[in-house]
């Protein structure tokens, strides 16, 4: 059971990217192979202590055990030996929420990690009334909304859904299920689901981020009011920046800051590596980098995309596939970069995500031991996000 909120509880519950994922048998296999083995290795060292001078054991299986062979027995004898963890990287695409110390929820994207956020606000909010769930979108593609509409928190009318998003983001969610201008192309063939506002008792609001200095706030019947981008959004205690980040679709990153603990979210950023300084997309590359920089400066957790090894991104090495494939203007960043990045950016710890759907979980374990190695060099904390991931600031 988890204590009080102090400042701010980071819940993570889909760090992958471009595609949901189940790992493969040879996978599953390989994860409890490495469990079982780690904990016979245990057993046996156990027994080991227990041997006489002449190499047999010494004991009876009740000492062992301290009572009868029972289910009861086991466990905690298997429990005293505290084997280790699987590692579960989870195969849901991006969600995270944040608990406030002041009572807000507040999530990140509503990838397919979604379905189980709401689950957790169902027991959360079980006997409240009033409801207010505050959604900071970061950008339109399928993987950043496609759990929306899995989630329970659309079908209860005392939820109230107020999303802070930019204006490609609050059109995916509207196009297809009309939840802000209550108008759905429900006759659309080829339409992404059955379902649409009618069927969703919930409210839900809309404020569109976008620079109201230099590109004004052009009217939409589906935006319930405007944010300017260079300004922060307070909910609560909390304070939340947001920034442009660079990748095909226009997407935000955000700076939260809550009594002084800073988390800054940054999925979908291509650190682009192109041969020519001057061409347009780099510059546009560096910038977005740059920024990100400065709104990562000494935060506390980063949580940034990751998704190719440098090999990768220049098809030097395959991932997934019999041939290496470039990866450039995919919009995404090369894990060698992000290590470099929150060096720069002094962020004590960096959670790597936005996993490639074709990267295997012992690929990622392989990754993941690296960076460790990397952390204690250079004395800030490197990893492979995995979901389930809870961290208390
Ligand atoms: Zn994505
Ligand atoms: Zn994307």
């Amino acid at each position: 059971m988890i204590g009080d909120i102090e400042n701010l509880r980071i819940h993570f519950y889909g760090v992958q990217g471009s595609g949901s994922i189940f790992p493969l048998k040879e996978e599953r296999d390989d994860i409890r192979m490495n469990s079982d083995l780690d904990l016979l290795e245990k057993v046996f060292s156990k027994l080991q202590d227990k041997t006489s001078a002449n190499n047999t054991l010494d004991c009876s299986l009740e000492e062992i055990l301290d009572g009868p062979l029972t289910k009861d027995s086991l466990k905690r004898f298997r429990d005293s030996l505290a084997p280790q963890e699987p590692t579960i990287f989870g195969g849901w695409t991006t969600c995270f929420r944040l608990e406030t110390s002041d009572g807000y929820d507040i999530v990140i994207d509503c990838g397919s990690g979604f379905r189980l956020c709401a689950q957790d606000l169902d027991i959360k909010w079980r006997d409240q009334e009033q409801r207010t769930l505050y959604i900071l979108g970061t950008h339109a593609h399928f993987d950043h909304t496609e759990g929306f509409d899995q989630s329970n928190v659309c079908f209860d009318p005392r939820n109230h859904i107020h999303f802070f998003a930019n204006r490609s983001y609050l059109t995916s969610l509207d196009r297809h299920l009309g939840i802000f201008s209550h108008q759905a192309n429900r006759n659309d063939e080829g339409r992404p689901t059955p379902l649409n506002y009618e069927m969703m008792p919930a409210s839900f609001e809309s404020t569109e981020i976008r620079d109201t200095v230099n590109d004004g706030a052009e009217p939409n019947q589906m935006v319930s009011q405007y944010h300017d981008l260079g300004e922060p959004i307070q909910i609560g205690k909390t304070t939340i920046q947001p920034f442009s980040v660079f990748h095909p679709d226009p997407c935000l990153g955000y700076r939260i800051e809550h009594n002084g603990k800073v988390f800054v979210f940054c999925t979908d950023h291509e650190l682009r590596r192109g041969d020519n300084p001057d061409f347009p997309l780099q510059v546009a590359s560096l910038e977005a980098e740059q920024r990100l920089i400065e709104q990562a400066m000494n935060a506390d957790v980063l949580y940034r995309d990751g998704q190719f090894l440098r090999a990768e991104y220049d098809a030097k090495k395959p991932l997934g596939g019999a041939i290496g494939v470039p990866r450039k203007d995919w919009g995404h960043s090369c894990i060698e970069d992000v290590v470099d990045m929150a060096i720069k950016a002094n962020v004590g710890r960096t959670y790597i995500g936005h996993h490639d759907p074709s990267r295997s979980w012992s690929e990622l374990i392989k990754i993941d031991a690296d960076l460790a190695k990397q952390s204690e060099q250079a004395g800030l904390h490197f990893e492979m996000a995995k979901a389930e991931t809870i961290i208390d600031l």
